[in-house]
Order: structure tokens, then C-alpha cells, then sequence
């Protein structure tokens, strides 16, 4: 049998697509070993963050150089490889194919050669972007469902326009057939992913399908199937498990409409999280960030969604030491953080991406200062987060059942549909099961609970 590694760097996004590359793999006869007795490396990149894409580039050398001790393929992928493409054949010569995000038709042709010991010298483009057939792990019940790829937004500090390219929107009915057949391959939990999934919008026959109309017509599809599944006898071939859970991810605030709010709040299978980044509190570092939206307008939205589910729990991305960055600047974000009350956020400081508007900007912020604006968001989230979770004691909750706990494999750990952790007795023959739970005590970022 033929064997591979794969090593993904970056979003969720990769995550998915090194979901895809491999079951594309294993059906070209190929099995996953450790790196050392891998004929082909797989480096899946990502260059929207300095870190994964620094971590990538000491992979790629580490990896290049120890082809002179052992042979092996080695391949670079994903969208780092699509910008860096020169850069990393010309400093790493131990590459041997640098695959782009558009030439992911050619994968399936270059590991038939690479089969045959062969080498291609040529690896076709495709004008738009292709999206996989499936993003199934063997075993996996929860899954990514890739409905969208690329953004039009141009934020003046991010690669990805750059990177991936424009927004393409993916055939409804490519989504309805995947998530069919993740829920008969036992999948619980799906995420539509896109890097602005309310902004899908697909065009067919004079009608227009945005992605409220996509929520309502996959929950709607599921309604029907489960339907139909308890009228008929029970067969797990065909039937491995229900699609309990939706999820979606990244949602950008100026899109996220009231119509969208009606969707998810008509269907439960919507989980009752939203990740929201709003990455500053002050309306002059939004501007300068191209967001086009203001803190008014974002906690109005805040709001808006509180209102119509009050159960809702948000989490975020907060973005500080931004060029001109002030003082000021920073107090509003703190005091954005204070009144939405994120249950986590992911918090980073401003990294110069060339290739970006805000790479030319000037009054770049001292690192120093970035470093200590950081840790004061990082400081008054995990207040909040703690207040949170103190609030939430004694509340119960559904939950997903996803691994033996850590401490002892007599507790698992489970996930709430709010997008918290937590831990309580059960048997690990539950895991991919959902669970009804109560809320007992906090460690760390995890509840304890009992089953109720
Ligand atoms: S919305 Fe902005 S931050 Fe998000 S992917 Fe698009 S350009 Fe980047």
C-alpha cells in the first residue's frame, strides 16, 4: 500500500481541505503512515496569519532538507503555495510540486503519477475554484460542509481576496448530496464553512438562492429525510445516524441579516452560537480596516440577535495594534467587549501581510505596545468568559458527546450547542451522541456536569 502524511497549517478552512485530500487519497489506494514511512508529504500552508505561515516555511525547509537522507514526494499546497509559489521552489529546491488552491483538479492526476514513479512538470489551473466531493474522516461525526470559498470583502489587512480569490458560491445540490452522505456515514454535527458564509448567494434559472434561503432549504431537507427515515425500518447501512446540529462559519456583520436571524431562529438544528468577529470597538480602525460596518451598528445587530434568541452566545475575533491605533481606539474595544460579553474570542495583534492595503499604512504600532494592548483583551476576556460561565451554573443543556475526557476514561467530554465544553460521566460507547446535561461547577474553560 501506498502511504502518505499530511500537515495542515492554518483556518478551518485548510482543516477541510486536507479533509477532502485525503479521502481523495484513499480512493487512489493511498493509507496514512508517519511521516517517516510516507513515500508522499503533504504540507497543506496557509498564509492568512504570519505564525502558521511561518511555522509552514520551517516545515518546507526541514522537509526539503531531509529528502537528501531519504526519498520521498514532497508537495506543498493550499493557498500559501498559491502566492509563494516562486519563492518556495526557488528556496527550498527539495520541493516537488507546489499545487495552488486553483489546481486542485490536478491532484488526483499527480498522484497517479507519483503511483508510477513518475514525475509531471505541469500542473493544470482551473479559472474558478473547484470545490471536493467529500470532506469525510472514516469515523468522524462531525464534519465540515465547505458552501462557499474566496471573499470579496478586501479588509485592508487581510490576504485572502489575494489568496483565494473571489467569492464562489458552491451548487445547492452538491451540498444537499454531501450532507446525505455524511448523515449515512454516522455524522451528528455539520459546519457550513465559507470564509463569508452569509454572503452565498447561487443563481440558477432566473431564481436566486441566498444563504438564508440555503439554511432554510438544508433544514428543511433534513426534515424530510429524518421523516422519511422513521417511517422506514431502521437499517444503519443506510441510515448511520442523524444530523442534529448546524453550525456556520465565519459570519461578517454587515451581512448578517434580519432574514438570516428569522432562519436560524425558525429552525433549531441551528446551533444557538454565532462566531462574530468584530475586530475593533472604534469606528476610525474600522474604517481604516475597510470592515464597513460601525461599533453602532454592530451592537445593534448584538442586539437584534438577543432579542429574537436569548440563549444566543457569540464569540469573536478582536484584532489590536492596528496602524494608527490609539489609546482612545483600544479603550472602545474594550468597552465593545464589556457590552456584548463574547463567550471566547480569538485574539491576535496586527502582523504586517505585504500584499495588503495595511502593509503600506503608516503609524505602524511599536510591537511593544501591541504586545501590552494584547494582553489586556486577552486579560478582560477571560474575566468575561469566567463571569459567563459562573452565570451558567446550574442550567442544563443539550450537548454532542466528542472523546473520553482526558482525566479518566470513565468521563467524556462534550460539547453544549452554545459552543461550550463539558465534562461528565458516561460511557465512551457514547461518543457522536447527544446527551441532555446540567451544569455543575467550572474548571478552567470546562464545565463539570451530571446527566440528566
Ligand atoms: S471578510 Fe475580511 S477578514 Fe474575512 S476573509 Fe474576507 S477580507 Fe479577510
Amino acid at each position: 500500500m501506498k502511504k502518505y502524511h499530511i500537515e495542515t497549517y492554518g483556518c478551518e478552512m485548510n482543516k477541510a481541505e486536507s479533509a477532502a485530500m485525503e479521502a481523495t487519497l484513499r480512493e487512489h489506494g493511498w493509507e496514512r503512515s508517519p511521516e517517516e514511512d510516507a513515500q508522499l508529504v503533504l504540507l497543506n500552508t496557509c498564509t492568512v496569519r504570519t505564525t502558521a505561515e511561518n511555522r509552514a516555511w520551517n516545515r518546507i525547509h526541514q522537509l526539503s532538507a531531509r529528502k537528501k537522507e531519504r526519498g520521498f514526494v514532497l508537495a506543498v499546497v493550499g493557498c500559501m503555495a498559491e502566492q509563494h509559489k516562486g519563492a518556495i521552489q526557488k528556496k527550498a529546491p527539495g520541493v516537488d510540486y507546489v499545487l495552488g488552491t486553483f489546481q486542485k483538479q490536478s491532484f488526483g492526476l499527480m498522484l497517479d503519477i507519483i503511483s508510477k514513479g513518475q514525475r509531471i512538470e505541469v500542473l493544470e489551473e482551473t479559472p474558478t475554484y473547484v470545490f471536493d466531493a467529500s470532506h469525510h474522516e472514516p469515523g468522524a461525526f462531525r464534519s465540515f460542509v465547505p458552501i462557499m470559498h474566496g471573499c470579496n470583502n478586501f479588509c485592508s489587512y487581510c490576504i485572502v481576496p489575494y489568496v483565494r480569490g473571489r467569492e464562489v458560491s458552491r451548487n445547492p445540490a452538491d451540498i444537499l448530496h454531501e450532507i446525505d452522505q455524511l448523515e449515512d456515514l454516522g455524522v451528528r454535527e455539520i459546519t457550513l464553512l465559507g470564509q463569508n458564509v452569509n454572503s452565498y448567494r447561487w443563481e440558477a434559472d432566473g431564481q436566486v438562492l441566498n444563504f438564508p434561503g440555503l439554511l432554510r432549504m438544508i433544514a428543511g431537507h433534513l426534515d424530510n429525510r429524518h421523516a422519511i427515515a422513521r417511517g422506514a425500518p431502521a437499517d444503519p447501512r443506510q441510515f448511520g445516524g442523524r444530523i442534529g446540529w448546524i453550525r456556520f462559519l465565519t459570519s461578517h456583520p454587515k451581512d448578517l441579516s434580519s432574514e438570516l436571524v428569522e432562519a436560524i431562529v425558525d429552525n433549531p438544528i441551528f446551533c444557538r452560537h454565532i462566531h462574530l468577529p468584530f475586530q475593533s470597538g472604534s469606528n476610525a480602525v474600522l474604517a481604516a480596516m475597510n470592515r464597513k460596518y460601525t461599533r453602532e451598528e454592530y451592537i445593534c445587530l448584538v442586539e437584534k440577535l438577543r432579542k429574537e434568541m436569548p440563549e444566543l452566545t457569540l464569540s469573536t475575533d478582536i484584532l489590536v495594534g492596528f496602524p494608527g491605533e490609539t489609546e482612545e481606539d483600544l479603550d472602545e474595544t474594550l468597552d465593545l467587549m464589556r457590552r456584548v460579553r463574547f463567550s471566547y474570542a480569538f485574539m491576535y495583534h496586527f502582523n504586517t501581510r505585504e500584499g495588503t492595503p495595511a502593509a503600506r499604512m503608516p503609524n505602524k504600532t511599536p510591537d511593544k505596545v501591541k504586545k501590552q494592548r494584547l494582553a489586556r483583551v486577552i486579560a478582560l476576556q477571560k474575566e468575561i468568559t469566567a463571569s459567563l460561565m459562573e452565570e451558567r451554573i446550574g442550567q442544563t443543556d443539550e450537548v454532542l458527546i466528542e472523546d473520553i475526557s482526558k482525566r479518566s476514561s470513565k468521563e467524556v467530554l462534550a460539547r453544549t450547542t452554545r459552543d461550550e465544553m463539558v465534562v461528565f460521566a458516561a460511557s465512551q460507547k457514547r461518543i457522536g451522541h447527544f446527551a441532555r446535561v446540567r451544569l455543575l461547577s467550572v474548571a478552567g474553560n470546562t464545565f463539570r456536569g451530571e446527566e440528566v
